[in-house]
């Protein structure tokens, strides 16, 4: 039996609801059930792909190639499997579905109307998400289907983006009051919440805009049954009372969920609160086992790292006005942290911008204070002479140097210009007409492209890549011939190019090998020079870090 939890967030956005979910899934999972987690975002998008990073955070990536919130990416780390595209749930998805079936005439000439129907298309994918976990492995879609019907999940949390009381969330509300009618037993509802502490208040914790919130969502016809009450520091007990007695929830079911150091001390934080149990206690369900042994011993060698590691990324989305945003590039932050974590350092992360580096060359010095620097993935003009410049510094000077997929693309292009003599080569993405396109678009894009295609047409998910022997790249793979890693892009290294590149001494590490692409680069005679076409940093997790990210860290502690 599939039991459902759905997750909603009041007062205000950004309080970690994704981390809740992921948090909440990781302990039902260590409790012995297999469980899954659905995103819901509100927007008319189709998918995360055609948003700005500034705009939206980092575009996460699955296996099967969706682009989608970086809330994927937290339940994937945190429950260490696979989440794939049935879990990530738009506005925009829901209506395309559900326009495309009147189109095809399969509402039988009744009128289609947003209620009930938007709502039950949610339901319905909500419903398959339980069984997509296991689905994966290209098998036929009737084997699927047998396959899947044995293998369903036996918690599927489902996070409603946005914030209760809002316009935008509204249908995804009303399916899940829906659902929560059609199976009373079966259903649980979770506001996450938020408890300011103004500081012209004398630091007294506020309880009144949760009150707000938990009215809001009684005014979509749900209660919910828990209440995680997010706060800078761990709730009291007059204040656990009171929001016991103003939102109907049982005191035991106010859960304190006070600031971090480290996000994945969440799932046991909650435990001390019980959470799990509290849960499984209304589902009337009981533990099968206790099991978050692995992560709790993370979590304290994590809490006894004395050494840090400085650690450079030259990018450009994360200025916004007078802020800094981090989550443009939150998978590369992650994975820096479970690799520097695996050899005992603390990362400590500064952003650099590549666009200063344009402006000021001798600025370039700076980059000496690091241990070592990250080029990480992009898209545009803006910033590219700069990311050059970055990567040119670090092959002469000698900083280990990891590049990802545009990090990849603009290596080559440095090496290019510098090593290989060839005067203003570049990549067709930003320089359309240079004498020597050592990065151009791939050929099945050009079409796509001229034809304004943009939406979820790039070069997709996992794709095979051939290592070689002898490489630094196959030796931290552990010496396997075939890996897989997860792609985004439309551009590609040029195979007219190869020999010359190779000529001059640049390693061709890896190559698709069906289409013959390059998927990572290397430099000789250099601490640690390694770009990859690929993002391996979608598939490292805390307790398994990427081998790449692992020995980019090791050499950067060498340095
Ligand atoms: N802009 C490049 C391309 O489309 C690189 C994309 C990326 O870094 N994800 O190929």
């Amino acid at each position: 039996m599939v039991r459902f939890i759905f997750v909603a967030g009041g007062v205000m956005s950004g309080i970690g609801k994704g981390v809740a979910v992921a948090s909440i899934a990781k302990i039902l999972k260590g409790k012995g059930f297999k469980v899954t987690a659905v995103k819901i975002d509100p927007y008319i998008n189709v998918d995360a792909g055609t948003m700005n990073p500034i705009e939206h955070g980092e575009v996460f990536v699955t296996e099967d190639g969706d682009e989608c919130d970086q809330d994927i990416g937290n339940y994937e780390r945190f429950l260490d499997e696979n989440i794939y595209r049935t879990n990530y749930i738009t506005t925009g998805r829901v209506y395309q579905a559900v326009i495309n079936r009147e189109r095809n005439l399969e509402y039988e000439g009744r009128c289609v109307e947003v209620v009930p129907d938007i709502p039950n298309e949610v339901i319905s994918r909500i419903q398959k998400a339980a069984y997509s976990q296991r689905n994966w492995d290209g098998s036929s879609e009737s084997k699927i289907r047998n396959r899947a019907q044995r293998s369903a999940a036996d918690f599927v949390l489902i996070e409603i983006g946005g914030t209760v009381g809002e316009y935008q969330n509204m249908l995804f509300l009303e399916a899940a009051r829906m659902m929560r009618l059609q199976r009373p037993k079966n259903v649980l509802f979770i506001l996450v919440s938020y408890l300011p502490i103004p500081s012209t208040m004398a630091g007294e914790m506020k309880t009144k805009p949760t009150q707000t919130a938990v009215r809001a969502l009684n005014t979509a016809g749900i209660q919910p049954d828990i209440i995680l009450a997010r706060a800078s520091v761990p709730l009291d007990e007059p204040r656990k009372r009171k929001i016991s007695t103003f939102c109907s929830v049982l005191k035991e079911d106010v859960i304190s969920a006070p600031d971090v150091k480290t996000i994945y001390e969440i799932p046991i934080n909650f435990e001390k609160e019980n959470l799990g149990n509290r849960i499984l206690k209304k589902f009337n369900v009981r533990p099968k086992k206790n099991d978050l042994k692995d992560w709790r011993k993370l979590i304290s060698r994590i809490n006894r790292i004395k050494q840090t590691i400085k650690i450079g990324i030259v990018g450009k989305y994360f200025e916004t006005g007078a802020f800094t945003l981090q989550d443009s590039y939150i998978s590369v932050i992650e994975a820096i942290k479970h690799a520097a974590w695996f050899s005992n350092r603390n990362p400590e992360i500064s952003w650099l911008s590549a666009e200063n580096y344009e402006e000021n060359p001798s600025n370039l010095k700076e980059l000496n204070n690091f241990d070592a620097i990250i080029v990480p993935g992009g898209f545009g003009k803006r910033g590219v002479e700069g990311k050059i410049k970055t990567i040119e510094y670090c092959r002469n000077q000698k900083i280990p140097f990891l590049g990802l997929c545009y990090g990849l693309q603009l290596a080559v292009v440095e090496f290019a210009r510098n090593v290989c003599g060839l005067k203003d080569a570049a990549s067709t993405e930003f320089s359309p007409n240079t004498p020597y396109p050592v990065i151009d678009v791939m050929l099945e894009q050009q079409s796509l492209l001229k034809e304004k295609k943009y939406g979820g047409t790039m070069r997709l998910g996992a794709y095979k890549c051939k290592l070689k022997k002898g490489t630094r790249s196959w030796l931290a793979y552990g010496k396997q011939d075939i890996i897989s890693e997860r792609h985004r892009h439309r551009y590609e290294v040029n195979n007219d190019f190869r020999e010359k590149l190779e000529k001059e001494g640049m390693i061709m590490a890896g190559v698709n090998p069906e289409r013959n692409l390059v998927e990572i680069i290397e430099l000789p005679h250099h601490p640690f020079f390694v770009a990859t076409q690929f993002h391996p940093e979608f598939k490292s997790r805390p307790l398994t870090p990427h081998p790449l990210f692992r020995e980019f860290i090791k050499a950067a502690i060498k340095k």
